[in-house]
């Protein structure tokens, strides 16, 4: 990458240097260049993503889900309950008048389906197989598979909305200035985005480097901290409410990434840092989250549209 694409600056920092890793997933010895902008400070993954990027890195199974059996499956299935219920209160206290939601990066609407009782819902998904299973078995839930980040999208084709949430998806988009624009233009004035996003200014990723959880390279484009995010969204037309730590996110995915690292070839010396280092780092991450949320792994952003 010659040039920052959130600022255009061409001050480029090499941070240090990742491998292929989905959290609960380390997918081998591919490496990729980290890097910062020394002018607007957010950190980057140097890939530019092209046809076979999205063919290779996202597969159309990207959002099959793993089998659990037994305590497992119910500890998973109470702490996702929970996380939506953490985001439903949000979504009732920032935009209590919104009777439509959309959610961008939606999946298989496993949220959209929770939401589906007492909202009318959209979402917007990339991949298609997840389009077709949710049109296939959840008729009610209008979703569109389109690329926001695209000058060709058309925001007037869909409705506006009060309320727009997408978890852990910023971070994976190629082109965030158009994303924003057509974020903008979709959004009634006064009308809230709610999102989560791995913090790059986590102990996490500053301890941990290429082992983060959260790193997600190469399919984590950007790697956003507070200031970075307030610089994307233009505080002539946005305010952000409020920023707080999400602290159950991603907290089940622990055991797997620890089994995954142990299957895959790897070094002797990763394998040894995922079994014991990650999982001291998971527990020192939530104690950090609780008193230092701009310190947290997860942040959850509420952000309010002021002005066209
Ligand atoms: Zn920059």
């Amino acid at each position: 990458m010659k040039q920052c694409r959130l600022c255009g600056s061409t001050q480029l920092n090499h941070l240090f240097t990742a491998q292929n890793i989905h959290g609960r997933h380390v997918f081998g010895q591919e490496q990729f260049p980290i890097i910062q902008c020394t002018q607007c400070m957010v950190a980057a993954t140097d890939i530019s993503p092209d046809e076979a990027y999205y063919s290779k890195y996202y597969k159309d199974d990207y959002y099959t889900s793993i089998q659990l059996f037994g305590i497992m499956k119910n500890i998973c299935k109470y702490m996702k309950k929970q996380v939506f219920k953490n985001r439903l209160q949000l979504i009732r206290a920032y935009a209590p008048r919104a009777e439509k939601i959309l959610e961008i990066g939606c999946g298989m609407g496993d949220f959209l389906r929770f939401l589906n009782a007492s909202y009318k819902c959209s979402g917007i998904e990339i991949n298609s197989k997840a389009c077709e299973y949710i049109r296939m078995n959840y008729p009610d839930i209008a979703v569109f598979d389109k690329r926001i980040d695209n000058d060709s999208f058309k925001a007037d084709e869909l409705a506006k909305y009060e309320c727009i949430v997408m978890w852990h998806v910023l971070e994976h988009i190629e082109h965030p200035r158009i994303f924003i624009e057509n974020l903008t233009k979709m959004l009634v004035n006064d009308g809230v985005v709610i999102f989560s996003i791995p913090n790059r200014n986590s102990i996490g990723f500053r301890l941990t480097k290429k082992w983060w959880f959260h790193l997600d390279a190469p399919r984590h484009l950007f790697h956003y901290n507070y200031d970075a995010i307030k610089k994307l969204f233009d505080q002539n037309v946005w305010e952000i409410e409020l920023t707080k730590a999400s602290k159950l996110e991603y907290l089940q995915d622990l055991g797997r990434s620890v089994y995954e690292s142990l299957k895959t070839n790897i070094s002797l010396w990763d394998k040894i840092i995922f079994v014991f280092i990650v999982p001291i780092f998971t527990v020192i991450r939530l104690l950090v989250s609780c008193v230092s949320p701009l310190n947290a792994e997860i942040s959850t952003y509420v952000i309010r549209k002021t002005s066209n």
